[in-house]
């Protein structure tokens, strides 16, 4: 298999690039348009298969953990490989496991902002001066989008307590990391998967970010039953352990606003140990660790 996604870092233009050479080496691969970010870049979306209903996986919500499209494009090159040669993929027979399901994968929910972490000011474009001033120059550790909204603080599930919290933390306004904007769903990036949540009948959720080794599966009490024994299920195949969120990391989140809306599993996935941006010389590693547990996710 000549491999079309490398395990190094991607920026955006490297990652469009992945897209549209796996939809054009597997035609079974579907390529949507879900929305464009504040800068107008494109914000993609994967489907694999057909079904009533799907389970969606997204990646890089934040700038420094563009680390996790990588992962998620290099899961579904193997998958899409895999299902073409009725091969198997972290040892499960992919045709079958995959009969009768579909995924539907974002890889890269924050284009701007990992711009911004991967390109430093290049990646910033016009807004380079601001976000010069916000980041006070350190643009690796660049979280949130081009307007310095933390798009993970964006949802509409607990979002005015944490508000209130971050206010209370000093976070009064655009900012690298953890702003929750001037309200709900106010950035494109959200909004993208937002209307895609609405269009198509979702299963259940996994959002990926760097870093920690843990899984979260827990937002208040619209949480289904069956989320903590999925996680497990997770936490077995990669070591990773449950873990429940605290203050800042409370609600506003995407799977926090996903189980909150549609009563349904969500899960937030920390890949990884170290700190972000993650060295993409770990990727084949971090890769056979998670493999399965993704695998796993997409058929639960
Ligand atoms: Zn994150």
């Amino acid at each position: 298999m000549d491999d079309i996604v490398n395990f190094r870092t991607n920026d955006y233009s490297q990652t469009k690039q992945y897209i549209l050479k796996l939809c054009e080496k597997y035609p079974f691969l579907e390529k949507q348009i879900i929305g464009k970010s504040c800068m107008g870049r494109d914000i993609y979306a994967l489907k694999l298969g057909r079904s009533y209903e799907y389970v969606l996986l997204a990646a890089a919500f934040h700038g420094s953990e563009h680390i996790t499209s990588t992962l998620l494009l290099k899961f579904m090159e193997n998958l899409c490989y895999a299902l073409a040669n009725c091969g198997s993929i972290a040892g499960f027979n992919a045709p079958r496991a995959m009969y009768g399901r579909a995924v539907i994968v974002v890889p890269l929910v924050n284009p701007d902002g990992c711009e911004v972490s991967i390109h430093s000011a290049a990646g910033a474009g016009y807004m380079a001066q601001k976000i010069a001033r916000l980041c006070k120059n350190d643009y690796a550790h660049w979280n949130a989008n081009i307007r310095g909204v933390d798009i993970n603080h964006n949802f509409d599930a607990g979002w005015s307590e944490l508000h209130a919290l971050e206010q209370k933390n000093g976070i009064l306004g655009p900012a690298p990391t953890r702003y929750g904007g001037v309200k709900p769903h106010s950035e494109p990036e959200t909004v993208a998967l937002v209307d895609l949540c609405h269009k198509y009948r979702i299963r259940h959720v996994a959002a990926f970010h760097s870093q920690g080794e843990v899984i979260y599966w827990n937002y208040g009490s619209k949480t289904p039953k069956n989320s903590e024994k999925m996680a497990q299920i997770m936490a077995s195949s990669s070591g990773y352990a449950l873990d429940v969120p605290t203050s800042l990391a409370t609600g506003g989140g995407f799977k926090d606003w996903f189980i909150h809306t549609f009563n349904r599993p969500g899960f937030t996935i920390e890949v990884g140990k170290g700190e972000n941006p993650l060295d993409p010389k770990i990727l084949p590693e971090l890769y056979k660790q998670v493999e399965e547990m993704i695998m796993l996710c997409a058929i639960m």
